[in-house]
Parts: structure tokens; sequence; C-alpha cells
């Protein structure tokens, strides 16, 4: 076990996100004090473009691992390109960013290295032989402290550390090292989007529908989509809990780590309201939640309530609303 501290880059086709900067913070909070250096790691096709810039600002030496197999991600090849690396450098800690990609590779990579693992951590702490992590459960109603052996791997939620730029700081380097790989069982293709600029509307919206966790499925989005329709200007977004599920894009997550909106009606369906999300919609001009449960916490933020199930309530409301729109020769149901 060397020590050292190895972050894992985060990035989206290239484009380095502001979680690898936070877990850039998180390492030096660790290494202070404990004379432990910090190295980052990536594994792409190329070297992403902004890598120069991340190792400028953060100061940490980055090393890049390239194979043509890595372009699109899977668990996979990321998992056979790291591993090695790893057994090889023994970290102290690794630390990579607790999103959904970052749950996908973790516990594999901690496994087939021989790493304690953690996972969603807000705290990390150094102690003699183990590493600290808190992190919150149960929709963030209990903190919980996780005892993780040395040499670990800990995936830090985003917004847990936030980073400063340091213009004193002495920049880092940037090596590529092209590996090889073994063959894999999967083959990613690219991705496909489906849902064209999502997000992007956002802050320019003037009615927000927003998808939570308790939406359900993806099925049940339709009905948002229908709901979103009714209005001339208006753009899907949605908790984290809705982006982990996959029900809504990353790039339309509104809250303390994602987006900010203020829109004239922001319809919340499904929705608990936790701080974190309440955060990024909280000046919306007129609040409206759907949701069965009369006690979830963002009906103490609402203007007008609905206290039903979004799959009951939502098709009556949107055929109501729609059938009104229609002229008198149309059918109405
Ligand atoms: C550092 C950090 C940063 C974070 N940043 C963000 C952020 O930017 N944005 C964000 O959103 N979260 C963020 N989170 C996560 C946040 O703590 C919550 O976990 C998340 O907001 C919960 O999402 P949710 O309301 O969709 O899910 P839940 O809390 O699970 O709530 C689901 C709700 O749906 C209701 N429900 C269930 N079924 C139905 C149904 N059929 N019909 C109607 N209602 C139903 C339930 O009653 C419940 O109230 C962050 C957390 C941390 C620790």
């Amino acid at each position: 076990m060397t020590n050292s501290i190895f972050i894992m880059l985060d990035h989206e086709e290239g484009t380095i996100s502001a979680h690898s900067y936070e877990l850039a913070a998180a390492a030096r909070s660790i290494a202070e004090g404990e004379g432990l250096s910090i190295m980052a790691l990536g594994a792409w096709n190329d070297v992403p473009p902004e890598s120069g810039k991340f190792a400028r600002e953060t100061g940490v030496d980055l090393i890049v691992l390239v194979n043509p197999g890595l372009r699109h991600y899977s668990a996979e090849a990321y998992i056979n390109a790291c591993a090695p690396f790893f057994i090889e450098r023994r970290p102290l800690l690794v630390l990579g960013a607790h999103n959904a990609r970052g749950c996908d590779f973790a516990p594999a990579l901690a496994l087939r290295t021989g790493l304690a693992c953690a996972t969603g951590a807000e705290e990390i702490f150094a102690e003699k032989d183990a590493f600290r992590a808190v992190r919150t459960i149960w929709h963030g109603k209990v903190r919980e402290e996780l005892t993780v052996v040395k040499p670990a791997l800990v995936t830090l939620m985003p917004g847990a550390y936030s980073y400063e730029k340091n213009g004193n700081i002495r920049p880092g380097s940037v090596t590529a090292m092209a590996i090889d790989l073994p063959p894999g069982k999967t083959s990613p293709m690219p991705p496909i989007s489906t849902r064209t600029g999502e997000g992007a509307g956002l802050s320019e919206a003037e009615v927000v529908v927003a998808a939570g966790r308790g939406v359900g499925g993806t099925d049940n989005m339709a009905l948002l989509r229908g709901l979103a329709g009714l209005f001339p200007r208006s753009a899907i977004g949605g908790t984290r809990g809705a982006c982990d599920m996959g029900l809504v894009s990353y790039g339309a997550q509104v809250g303390m780590t994602g987006r900010t909106v203020s829109p004239r009606l922001y319809i919340a369906c499904g929705i608990s309201g936790s701080a974190q999300h309440i955060a990024g919609m909280k000046n919306s001009r007129h609040i409206v939640p759907v949701n069965h449960d009369p006690d979830a916490p963002i009906f103490r933020i609402a203007d007008i309530g609905i206290v039903d199930k979004i799959e009951r309530f939502l098709p009556i409301f949107n055929e109501k609303v729609s059938g009104q729109g229609k002229t008198s020769d149309e059918p109405q149901k």
C-alpha cells in the first residue's frame, strides 16, 4: 500500500465534470497533514480535451488510460482498464463520483482490486487504520458512519465538497498511457438521446413539470410530458432520485447540485421535498405538488397541493384540460 490518493476522473464524452474538481478538493482535505500524494486516473479512447485545465487548476497529476474500446462507457471495459493499474500502484484511497456511473463500477472495481468500498459518502476522514465515511440514508432522515479499512475506494456525493480555485497551486501534469484491453462480453453502442434538449429550456420555461421517485417508472413519464404539453413554454425537470432512476437526464436535475429554476409554475410530481431539491426551486412563483402522502415536506412550501397518486390524478387532469382546448365539433370524452 502506497501513500497515494487517486481520484477517478469523471467526464461525459470528454467534458470533465464539476464533480471531478470536488473529488480533488476532498482528496486535498484528507491529504493535508497526512503526507499523502494526490493523482487522478482517467480512462477513455483519448485524453479528454479539458485535461490540461483540470491538472493546471487542481494541481493534480492526471494519468489517462487510452484504448479505443473505452470510447463508450461500459463497466466491464472501465474495470478491465483500471483494475490492473490499481493492483500495480496499490493506492491508499481511491475517490470516485457517486453518480450513475460511479454506482455502476465502484463496488466491482473495489472487489477486483482488493479495496474496501463505501458508496454515497458526504464526508470522509482519515483515521489510523481506516477511513471514516459519513452518509445519509432513508431519504436523508438518518446519518450513518462507516469504518472502511485501508486501502479503500469511496464514492462521494455531488456537492459534498466544494472546490475553490487556488491561483498559487503548482500545475499538475497530464500523461496518456496506451493500454491493452481483453475482449469484452458487452459492446456499448453510442448513447442515443431520446430526450433531446431536456434541461436546456429549464431556466427559460414558464412552467416546469418535475418528476420525483414517486413517478415510479418511465411509463408514467408520458403523463408528465402530457401535462407539460398543455403549456406553451414548459420543460421537464426532476429530482436527483428521478435522474438516478433514469426518468430524467442529469442535465435536467433541479436542486442544490443541479439547476436553479424560478418559473411561474412548478408542478412537483411524486417529489418528497428534500432540502437539496427545494434549494433549486423554492423561488418559483407558484408551487403545486402532486403527492399521495399528505405529510410530504414539499406541501410546506406549496401554494396548492394535490394529495393523490400521480397515475390517478394526471390522466384525469390532462384529459379535462386538453378537452377544454377542443372546438365544439371535436369529440369530447
Ligand atoms: C450532497 C447532496 C446533494 C443533493 N443534491 C440534490 C439535488 O440537487 N436535487 C435533488 O433533487 N436531490 C438532491 N439530493 C438528494 C436528496 O437528498 C433526495 O434524496 C432527493 O431529492 C429525493 O428525491 P425524490 O423527492 O424524487 O424522492 P423521495 O424522497 O423518495 O420522494 C418520493 C415521493 O414520492 C411520493 N410518491 C410515491 N409514490 C407516489 C405516487 N404514486 N403518486 C404520488 N406521489 C408518490 C412519496 O410520498 C414521496 O414523498 C442531494 C443529496 C445530497 C446528500
